[in-house]
């Protein structure tokens, strides 16, 4: 999270249906904000003396004889899946042990803009992570410049904008596959994220890392051939957290009628 990150929704649409934020928070709060909301949440629901934490799963199996899943030396009956998918940066190849003799930074790794300050900056990907960021930089930065597959209005004529994708690295900048180079120093990678599931047995699921849909999930929740294994917050482009209540209704629901 970054210093001035702030919602990209606002508090009414995006809270659990049955926990409002507090009267007078902001329409668009402070990631700190939520935090706290998030905490509160957890101490209501008396969440916490029910997590393990520090306790990462390294290893998730079905065990055919016992019927149940090993988690990594423990048996469980239902197993549920919650892992999130903004974790893992998503880093195109051409990004890789390139030429370009500056810097890349991916924006999972971005926290204030005045430690770009004096950098002529380029930022990929014109995604929420890449808009925002972009603005944040404007004034700190010695220059931005953000480049993306369509055009978006309504930016400062200070911010460059420019429309397409990285075609080859150079040794400072890039080149665009419309021929046009965009000089810079600092490059910051806003390409999204991968779903990372290295811990669950290979035959289990199918999915193409940063390509958002597993297979094969029933309404992208539960495993269609392991029915005791359930997902919960895979779509994307969603309001996450009312979509997650109703997965878990979803969920619960099933699991208590699925006959172990
Ligand atoms: C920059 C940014 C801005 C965003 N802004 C908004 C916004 O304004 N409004 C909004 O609603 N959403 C926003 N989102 C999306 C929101 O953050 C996610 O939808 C939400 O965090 C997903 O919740 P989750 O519980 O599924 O996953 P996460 O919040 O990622 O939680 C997953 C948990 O699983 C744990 N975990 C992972 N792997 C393992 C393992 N192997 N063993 C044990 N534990 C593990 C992690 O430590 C973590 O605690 C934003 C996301 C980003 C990146």
């Amino acid at each position: 999270m970054y210093k001035n990150l702030l919602t990209n929704l606002p508090t009414k649409v995006m809270n659990f249906p049955d926990f409002p934020f507090p009267k007078n928070t902001d329409a668009f709060p402070s990631h700190t904000v939520i935090l706290k909301y998030l905490e509160e949440y957890a101490r209501r629901q008396n969440l916490n003396e029910n997590i393990n934490f520090d306790n990462p799963v390294e290893t998730c199996s079905f065990d055919e004889s016992t019927k149940s899943w090993k988690v990594n030396d423990e048996n469980f009956d239902f197993v549920v899946v919650a892992n999130g998918h903004y974790t893992k940066p998503s880093v195109p190849e051409i990004f890789q042990n390139s030429v370009f003799e500056g810097e890349i930074m991916h924006t999972h790794y971005y926290r204030k803009a005045e430690s770009l300050a004096g950098k002529n900056v380029l930022v990929i990907g014109q995604g929420p992570s890449g808009q925002d960021i972009s603005l944040d930089l404007l004034g700190i930065a010695n220059s931005v410049a953000l480049l993306g597959r369509s055009e978006i209005k309504g930016t400062p004529d200070s911010l460059r904008k420019f429309i397409g994708w990285a075609k080859e690295m150079k040794a400072n900048g890039i080149f665009t596959n419309n021929n046009e180079l965009i000089e810079c120093d600092y490059i910051l990678l806003a390409s999204g994220y991968c779903f990372d599931f290295h811990f669950l047995d290979k035959n289990l699921i199918e999915y193409s890392a940063c390509k958002k849909k597993i297979q094969p999930l029933y309404k992208q929740i539960v495993h269609s051939r392991y029915p005791s294994l359930a997902f919960i917050g895979i779509p994307c482009t969603i309001v996450p957290f009312p979509l997650m209540d109703c997965q878990g209704f979803f969920q619960t629901a099933y699991s208590s009628a699925y006959v172990f």
